[in-house]
């Protein structure tokens, strides 16, 4: 999971530096509900509402669960080639949907929850 903000300057979506894994979180690391981040890109300062930064999977988060299930189902194929069962089968998917609903369910936590204080409008 990596948390994703649109820089002002240039437009675009830029990855923030942080491990946060809920907008609570972030707000204890940045030392408020608004902070400013200097864009790598065209160098400006931007100030960020922690409401506006967004969960989005990594490309590799992306395809983890696709290569989970084929490399299980190689393995299983090679290991169990001879007494092969179709349902056999069933194994990878199952690991390939849990490690999906895992990564699921951490974007939906930090997205779901927004910061209210006073200062926010
Ligand atoms: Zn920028």
């Amino acid at each position: 999971m990596e948390l994703v903000y649109t820089c002002k300057g240039c437009n675009k979506d830029r990855i923030l530096d942080s491990d946060s894994k809920t907008r609570e979180e972030l707000v204890s690391e940045t030392g408020g509900s608004k902070f400013e981040v200097n864009c790598p890109f065209c160098k400006k300062n931007t100030v960020i509402d922690v409401n506006h930064v967004n969960a989005v999977k990594t490309s590799s988060e992306q395809w983890m669960p696709y290569i989970v299930y084929f490399g299980t189902c190689i393995f299983l194929l090679l290991f169990f080639a001879k007494q092969f069962q179709i349902f056999l089968l069933i194994i990878p998917l199952l690991i390939a949907i849990i490690i999906s609903t895992s990564i699921q369910s951490k974007v939906k936590l930090f997205n779901a929850n927004r910061i209210y204080d006073n200062n926010t409008k």
